[in-house]
């Protein structure tokens, strides 16, 4: 007899998100000296001083429904990125927008590109709505694989996603690659540029300036959790055509993000400071932690975002060390969920937390 399920099969098939450990439970269970939270690539200076007033300010109309257009932020953003209001649309958080891709583009039968090891949330979202997604392998130096993309793109090939710069590689398609690939997809499908770390990449020579070349169908993606350090407020944001844009608002759930988180990301697009302070200490500590890892002998990807993945000899090593580091205080992410187990994330902390790392790696490698 056939076994019936309450939910289709895509639905049974789903694993639901395993989140990493807490503060609260590292502490809890391991009592160490020091924890450092390198783990979810969180902003580790926190966020700007700007944050609190505003969010007190908003509270007092947050009995109210959100501003459901967002128009002091879109505005704001609008004139932050140079593009014209009907170009941008606001979620909770860039996953929320990559839903809303998923729910206002797709048939069951079209396909999306993408690679190996990349942001969790696209498969996830994709097999929500059962689409299929194609993996196309990393390459060797753990980078998106422009070409093979190109080449996988069928006759049902609706949207190729690419995070730029990737989690958990760290890697990005360089200026010359997306021009590339730009010339190689038909204007009928979507190219999704996720830059959730765009605000520590686009400082580097041969990052892609997207919005640059002003295509109809592409989207970008970008964020308030990472750089700006608003992640618990939930605020991303899409900058697409208007023609997207009209498209993704029919299928958008009306309130997000929310009254505080508006408020917040408002407050934090004005303290540019605060974000250079940001990107000049994730700057100075990558280049700290490469340095530690080329004398220690230990592999990494070359990384445009705010952490750094390591490549241990074998998945043993890969979960001895997050565990021992865990009990150290040390919270990292190992990351085989992404189907790279020999590999480990570890985001740009403090000073004093990178220094604690360092500390606790030393005697386990050596
Ligand atoms: C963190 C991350 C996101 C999710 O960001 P939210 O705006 O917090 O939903 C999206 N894409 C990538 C590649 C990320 O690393």
């Amino acid at each position: 007899m056939e076994k019936k399920t309450l939910v289709p099969q895509n639905v049974e098939e789903l694993k639901a998100y395993v989140p990493g450990k807490t503060i609260a439970e590292v502490v809890e269970q391991y009592k160490p000296e020091q924890i450092s939270k390198l783990a979810s690539n969180e902003n580790r200076l926190g966020r700007s001083t700007h944050i609190d007033a505003a969010v007190e300010e908003a509270l007092k109309i947050v009995h109210d429904y959100p501003d459901p257009a967002a128009k002091k932020l879109k505005a704001s953003v609008a004139d932050y990125c140079q593009v014209s209001e009907d170009m941008l649309m606001f979620g909770a958080g860039s996953e929320s927008l990559l839903a809303g891709l998923c729910r206002s583009f797709f048939l069951n039968k079209e396909n999306i590109i993408t690679s190996d090891a990349t942001f969790i949330g696209i498969y996830v979202q994709a097999k929500i709505r059962g689409v299929k997604v194609k993996r196309i392998p990393l390459t060797r130096n753990f980078r998106f694989d422009v070409k093979a993309i190109a080449n996988a793109i069928d006759k049902q090939t609706k949207m190729i996603y690419i995070a730029n710069p990737n989690n958990p590689t760290g890697t990005y398609i360089t200026r010359e690659e997306f021009e590339w690939l730009l010339g190689k997809v038909p204007s009928n499908i979507i190219i999704v540029m996720d830059e959730a770390y765009y605000e520590y990449a686009n400082r580097i020579q041969d990052y892609p300036d997207v919005l640059s070349y002003k295509r109809e169908n592409v989207v970008v993606l970008r964020t308030f959790s990472k750089g700006y350090g608003l992640a618990g407020f939930r605020v991303g944001y899409a900058i697409a055509s208007p023609g997207i844009i009209h498209y993704l608002m029919k299928t958008r759930l009306a309130f997000e993000p929310g009254t505080l988180g508006q408020a917040a990301a408002l407050a934090a697009l004005k303290d540019q400071e605060f974000l250079n302070r940001s990107t000049t200490m994730v700057e100075q500590g990558k280049k700290d932690l490469c340095a530690f890892f080329d004398k220690h002998g230990i592999k990494y990807a070359k990384s445009a975002a705010n952490f750094v993945m390591m490549e241990l000899p074998d998945e043993e090593t890969a979960t001895f060390i997050t565990q021992k580091m865990l009990e150290k205080g040390v919270i990292l992410r190992h990351i085989k969920g992404f189907g790279l187990p020999k590999c480990i994330r570890v985001t740009i902390g403090l000073p004093e937390e990178m220094i604690h790392f360092k500390k606790s790696l030393v005697p386990l490698i050596s």
